[in-house]
């Protein structure tokens, strides 16, 4: 086993390194798509791992590791985001790790462990802890307990609270250099490699993209957009909401980046095969109002699974940018 992902390499050598004394708390913090849960995840085997290799890594053999794998080692805790059933019997997952994780965490790290060695609780995200999830866990993180090593991961650490990032040691995992994050999509078998790497700016949403309907999906998206005095609010509002808010979120976030670029430096950076159309139109646009729906945008990328009534809600978007035109 090596780094889960090329880029991650001297980053990963370096965790391995401090194996016989593994930072108590750890905050793996950067950019969404570079491979941070992976990296935490491997982290944790090797932390776990009973015969481990010469330079820290995980056997990958040991009962230890099986039960790694098999996702029931009994001393590692992986605390997320959990599904939840809402009242109309819609699935969906929860948008903020609660507090009776957070207390189930405290329990878990007070018993002692099942096996001799280490005992691991990986939070991710841990930007998603809510208030009171993170006072709880902040307790056990001030004085962990003997052989207790938690791991954070976070795309936001600042919207982490300050005491838990001041408790951890921090990891920055950068995005590779396109070069090299191109070459590695490509040696998986990725079409489009770099062109989908503009887009969606990392190596790992690059594949998920890639893989997915996606990418149809963001094609007819765009192609609307292309066309503000085509689109009609009401009509598009109704077929666009079925779209994973996700989705439409990363599209549209994009899409306005491109035309603020446009407007003002004339570069379009995520979506090059649009280029033409963005270098039309971004030079129309209100800046001011363009400025504000971007705003806007970047506000509900934090609120994504909320959507109340979908279609209007597109509806309303459609009418902004709409006038952004006007
Ligand atoms: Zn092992």
């Amino acid at each position: 086993m090596s780094a889960p992902y090329p880029w991650l390499d001297v980053t990963w050598h370096r965790l391995l390194d401090s194996r016989p004394r593994p930072a108590q708390a750890l905050l793996l913090a950067g950019p969404r798509g570079t491979g941070k849960g992976a990296l935490a995840r491997a982290w944790a085997q090797a932390l776990l791992c009973e015969s481990p290799r010469q330079d820290g890594e995980a056997c990958g053999a040991c009962a230890a590791c099986h039960w790694f794998e098999a996702g029931t080692h009994p001393d590692f805790l992986d605390v997320g985001l959990q599904e939840k059933t809402s009242r109309e019997g819609e699935i969906r997952m929860a948008t903020a790790i609660e507090v009776d994780q957070a207390r189930e965490a405290v329990e878990f790290v007070r018993l002692s462990t099942y096996r001799a060695g280490h005992r691991v609780v990986l939070v991710d995200p841990a930007d998603s802890l809510n208030l009171a999830a993170a006072n709880a866990l902040l307790k056990v993180l001030e004085e962990p307990p003997l052989n207790t090593v938690f791991v954070l991961v976070s795309d936001q650490p600042r919207r982490l609270l300050p005491t838990i990032r001041s408790r951890c040691t921090r990891v920055e995992i950068g995005l590779p250099a396109a070069e090299a994050a191109t070459a590695w999509l490509v040696g998986q078998g990725v079409a489009n490699a770099s062109a989908l790497l503009a887009m969606t700016g990392s190596p790992l949403d690059a594949v998920r993209w890639g893989e997915s309907g996606d990418l149809d999906e963001r094609r007819e998206l765009l192609e609307g957009l292309a066309h503000p005095e085509r689109l009609d609010p009401v009509v598009s509002g109704e077929r666009w909401k079925a779209l994973a808010p996700r989705l439409w979120h990363a599209v549209v976030y994009k899409w306005l980046a491109d035309l603020l670029a446009v407007r003002l430096r004339g570069a379009v950076r995520f979506n090059p095969d649009f280029a033409d159309t963005l270098m039309r139109l971004g030079g129309r646009t209100d800046l001011s109002a363009l400025l504000a729906l971007s705003r806007q945008q970047a506000e509900a990328g934090r609120t994504l699974d909320h959507p109340l009534n979908r279609a209007l809600q597109l509806q309303s978007w459609l009418v902004r940018y709409r006038h952004l035109f006007e």
